[in-house]
Formats: C-alpha cells, structure tokens, sequence
C-alpha cells in the first residue's frame, strides 16, 4: 500500500469521524432548540393572553360597567321614577341618547319597569350609525325575557353580565351577527324595586381586537365546548351557524381538559375568562400557535442545524488531511518494519536452525533451515520428542546434563552431533533457551544453532591419520601435553605405550606396500577394538602405534600392552598371516618431561625388540 493510500483513508477516516461528531452535535443541539423554541411559545401565549384579556377585554367591559353605574344613578332617571311626568321621561331619555352617543359599541340603553314594560328606549342600527329613541308605540314588554327575569331578582348596586350571544330581532338572530353583550342593573326606589337599567353592547370589535395575532390562532368557546370565536369565521358561533365543528374535533386529545380550567398542552394554551367577563358563559380564551409560525421557528432551526453540518464538513476536510499526515507515516513506517520484520523472520526459516519444543521435549515448531539439514518433513518432526534426532555415538552423559541444565532455567550451549533421517550424522553449534511466562513457570524451549558439520569434519581430518583413521601424530602430541598436565595437575596416574610392528620392512618387501598399508590398518582397527573408551590411540609414525592411557598405573598399562601384544599374535592378517609387536611401557613420573617420558617408553620398546621381539618391557 502507498503513502498517499495512507493519507487517502486517514483523511476519510477523520472526516467521518468529524461527520459523526458534528451529526451527534447538530442532533443534540437541535433537540436543545426545540426545547427553547417550546419555552418561547410558552412564554409569548403568556404574554399575549395577558394583553388580550387585562389590556384588550377587561378595560371595555369595565367602561361600560361604569357607564351603566352611571346610567342607572343618574338623577333625571330617578327623578321621572318619582314623577313619572313627559317631561321627566323626555329629559331621562335624553341622559340615555348622550350615554350611547358617548360609545358607539352601545346598541341598545333602555330603561325597563318593574312590570317588564320599555319606558325608555335607545337604539343603534349599527356602531357607524347615530343613535334614536323608539317611539312611545314601539316600546314592548319584556317581562317574559331572561334578563329581566333574573336582574329583578338581584340587589341593589349589583351588575349583571349576560352570556355572549348573537342579537336577535324579533326572534330572529340578526344577519349580519351581531355578537351581543347586556349588562343590566335593577333599579331600587326607597328600597322599592322600580325596575332595570339594561345597555346592549356590540362586542364583535373586541373579539376581533382578540383574534388578530401573526403567531397564534385565537379561539373562544363556551362552557358546551362551541366556538364563539373560531379562526376561521365560519366557525365562530358555532352554535348558531349549525357547524358541527366543536372543542373536540380541533383538540380531540385536550377537550376535557380544556373545558375543566385553565390548562396548558402541546402547543395549546386555555384560558379562563370568567374573571372578565363574569357571567355565565364559562368562556375560555384558548391560544394556539400557527401552524406557520412553528414551521418557521423548525425550519430556522433546522436551517441553522445543516448550516453546522456543512461548515463543520467544509472545515473538516482540511483539517482531517493536515490531520492524516502524522498517522499516515506512522503507519508507511510501521508496514515498512513490518515487511522488513517478515523478510528477516523468511531469512531466519531458512538459513536459522530453530526447533521450539514444550517442555516434555515435544516438537512444536521447527525451521525450514533444520527440515533440510535433518532430512525429515516439517509434517515428520513436529508431534515428535527431540529424541528422534540423537545421534547414537553421542554420549547419553551430554544430553542428561542438557536436560538438567535447561530444566532448571539456564540456558545450554554446546556443540551436539544429529542424526539425519538417512542416519548420517551431522553436527549444530547449538543454544537452547528456556521461554517462561511472566511468573518465570518454563513455556517451552527454543533451540537456536548453526550447521557446524564442515567445520567438524574439518576439525577430526586435521587430527586424523589419513591410511588408518585414528589420531595422527600432532594429536598423539596434544593428548600427551595434556594429559600429563591433568595427571600432573591432580596427581593421577598415567602411562604411556609405543607400539612397533617387528619385521615390518619385510613385509614391505615380501608382498609390497599394499599389503604393508592393510596391514597398518588392520593393526590400528585391533589396538581401537581392545583399549577403553578413556584411552587414546594414534599413529607415531611409520608403522609405530602409541596409546596413552589415563588413569592407568604401570601394572594395568603392563597388563594392556599384554593384551595387545597377544590380540595381533593371534590375529590372521590377510595375505600375509601372521604378524607380531613389540611394545615399550612407561608411566609418567613427577616433574618428568613429556619428551623424558616419551623417551622411555621408546627405550623400553627398544629393549622389547633386543630381547627378541613380539614381547613388552617396562620403563617402571
Ligand atoms: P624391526 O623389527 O626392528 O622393527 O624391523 P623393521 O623391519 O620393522 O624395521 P623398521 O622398524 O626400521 O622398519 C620400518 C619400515 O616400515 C620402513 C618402511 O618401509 C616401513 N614403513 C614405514 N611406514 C610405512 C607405510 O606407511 N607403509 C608401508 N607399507 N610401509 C611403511
Ligand atoms: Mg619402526
Ligand atoms: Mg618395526
């Protein structure tokens, strides 16, 4: 993968990260707008329904209460009830024309008795129009109307509100409506009751200051749930209009509610009016926000929300790529390492000789380096104990103190001879190191070594004679440097033989070298076959053989030279038969020097051969 791969999906990989963020936010502060947008309604209904009832209703209500109050304690009304003469009436009559000229919401004034009859009247036929007083003729009785009925039961100084209606004309609801509000007062006389004082009001101006808002509907309904007041006219005086349309069917949900107080919903504020209106309408003001004006305040808000979005995804794209440039390297260096990991981790499978093994020697993994060098498959080695790879001339000693060392927790070093598949042996320059856990309880073991095979061959030629296959003369010199230093050092016995096959220029010159040549072979095999493992055998030269014998005082050197001398006495040569040694002995002395002692030994072969060959004499 490139760098700029690298970049590419960084830099994305940032932006949706900024994307989400920004989303998460932009829902969280939508949600938070909403519940602002709510409180602010909330806040403008209360404002507005105070305006509309205390500074719009209240204040023509309480005008015309005065007025009435006026109306009904004015003296010239009061005079013409003590006298009732003309002009009394004429001049009380004209009290009431002045009081309706004064406002021309007033419709009606008049001046009830206590039988019900109209004695005073004052009529408007519309609020543009001049008022007119009825003609004696066309005064009527009310006796049996409503109002009349209920406001000669009241006390005196008391008003009466009556619910508002439509007007009707001679029994008929006037068309255009008229919507209509009385406020009566009984009169009293001498605490005698003498009749009502009864003002008709036009209330349509108010209800219409009422309705008009740009940000809620207005609505007005009686206690029966009709609208008085409806926003779209054709609904208002529902009552009357024979719409069907009621409370329920625009707050079906709220109804009740509504109807039981003063109540507040989603989107919908009631009101009581009777602290107003104080009659028995049981009227409520109910305030709902428009439709536009909540699209408008969602349609900000969710304008202001995309608006956040798109500046946050503009500006996130440079900042995400200023952002990528880091990580981006990090991880152009990371895959580099990583590959440069792999490759080196290929260059150990195949050039390393590792084996990982538990630690009851079970192979668990093993190097392509070790599956060549060994001959076996990987398939074949692992599952297996190491032991399928002893070499059988390695000392049972060298992989017991191999055990005991790793399974203490040390590592072993050392050089240790194979066996490969086909039994040929082979040799590795080996490390074993103990893996452990982080309580330092053993895992497993890992083996790391190098093929030494070339080296070691190398190595026994150099110590080899080449005709007879045992040690040459510079490793018979070795050996006894160091052996009598040992023998010396711990002051331990060792002994020396010098071997010389007698007449053998004869043989040379009775069958040839050839036969010379197997026979110094066939000497050489006979001394390895009959010394001990401890002991050294090489060639000193010519046809002369030496052993050096650790741990060995004169009388077992004696009793092996002996031994020797008896096993090639009796030994059929090929070709030529039969063959004998002679054979001098010495055991180092102390303080002796290698040469001294190697000269006695001579001397006492020698001897050997003076006193008439295939015999052995002692240097004690
Ligand atoms: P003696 O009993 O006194 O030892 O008699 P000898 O004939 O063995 O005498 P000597 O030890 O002096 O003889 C050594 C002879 O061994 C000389 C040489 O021809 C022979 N010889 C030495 N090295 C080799 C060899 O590598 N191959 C063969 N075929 N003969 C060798
Ligand atoms: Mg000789
Ligand atoms: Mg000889």
């Amino acid at each position: 993968m490139t760098q700029k791969n690298f970049k590419l999906i960084f830099t994305l990989y940032f932006i949706t990260f900024g994307i989400v963020i920004t989303l998460f936010s932009s829902f969280v502060s939508y949600e938070l707008q909403l519940v602002n947008i709510s409180e602010s309604i909330d806040k403008s209904a209360e404002e507005i329904s105070f305006i509309k009832k205390i500074h719009t209703l209240k204040p023509d209500i309480e005008k015309l209460d005065s007025l009435l109050v006026a109306l009904s304690s004015d003296k010239a009304l009061h005079s013409y009830l003590q006298h009732p003469t003309k002009e009394a009436k004429a001049q009380s009559s004209n009290v009431f024309y002045t009081v309706a000229m004064s406002n021309h919401l007033i419709m009606q004034a008049r001046y009830i008795d206590e039988t019900g009859k109209e004695h005073i009247r004052i009529d408007r036929t519309n609020s543009s129009s001049l008022p007119f007083a009825i003609e004696e003729a066309k005064l009527q009785d009310k006796s049996g109307r409503d109002y009349f009925q209920i406001v000669r039961k009241m006390k005196p100084d008391t008003l009466w509100h009556s619910k508002i209606d439509l007007n009707i004309e001679n029994g008929k609801i006037e068309i255009p409506y008229k919507p209509t509000f009385r406020i009566a007062t009984p009169i009293y006389l001498n605490e005698k009751f003498k009749g009502i004082v009864i003002v008709n009001i036009l209330i349509n101006e108010t209800i219409d200051n009422i309705s008009k808002s740009t940000v809620f509907d207005h609505y007005i309904i009686d206690k029966e749930g009709n609208f008085i007041l409806h926003p779209d006219e054709r609904f208002s005086w529902s009552k009357y209009s024979g719409s069907s349309i009621k409370l329920i069917d625009v707050f079906p949900l709220n109804a009740s509610e509504i109807l039981s107080g003063e109540s507040k919903g989603e989107y919908f504020y009631a009101y009581s009016l009777d602290d107003v209106l104080q009659n028995d309408d049981n009227a409520r003001l109910i305030l709902k926000p428009k439709q536009e004006y909540i699209d408008l305040l969602f349609m900000s808000n969710i304008k202001a929300s995309i608006f956040m979005i798109l500046l946050s995804i503009v500006l996130s794209i440079p900042l995400a790529m200023y952002a990528a440039i880091t990580p981006s390297k990090l991880q152009r260096a990371l895959v580099l390492s990583n590959e440069d990991l792999v490759r080196f981790a290929d260059i150990i499978d195949r050039y390393v000789l590792t084996i990982t093994t538990k630690t009851n020697s079970i192979i668990t993994a093993v190097s392509s380096a070790y599956v060549k060098l060994s001959g076996y498959s990987k398939e074949e080695l692992i599952g297996q104990k190491t032991n399928i790879l002893r070499h059988p001339s390695t000392p049972k000693k060298v992989h017991q103190e191999l055990w005991n060392t790793i399974g203490e927790g040390q590592e072993w070093k050392g050089e240790l001879q194979n066996k490969h598949k086909d039994g040929s042996g082979y040799w590795i320059d080996q490390s074993i190191i103990p893996l452990k856990d982080e309580k330092g309880s053993l895992l497993s073991y890992m083996s790391v070594g190098i093929d030494i095979t070339s080296k070691k061959e190398l190595e026994t030629l150099s110590v080899t004679d080449r005709l007879t296959a045992i040690f040459n003369r510079r490793k018979l010199d070795e050996l006894l440097s160091v052996e009598s230093q040992k023998a010396k050092r711990y002051e331990r016995p060792l002994s020396l033989l010098i071997i010389d096959i007698d007449y053998f220029k004869k043989v040379n010159d009775t069958f040839g070298h050839q036969v010379g040549d197997t026979t110094l072979q066939s000497v050489a095999t006979l001394l390895q076959q009959n010394i001990r493992n401890s002991d050294h055998v090489g060639r000193f030269g010519g046809e002369e053989f030496m052993v050096i014998c650790p741990e060995t005082d004169s009388d077992h050197a004696s009793a092996l030279a002996e031994k020797l001398r008896l096993a090639i006495d009796q030994y059929s040569f090929e070709t030529l038969g039969h063959a004998t040694i002679s054979i001098g002995v010495a055991s180092l002395k102390h303080e002796e020097s290698v040469e001294a002692w190697v000269k006695r030994a001579d001397c006492a072969l020698y001897r050997a051969k003076e006193n008439g060959r295939n015999r052995i004499e002692i240097d004690a």
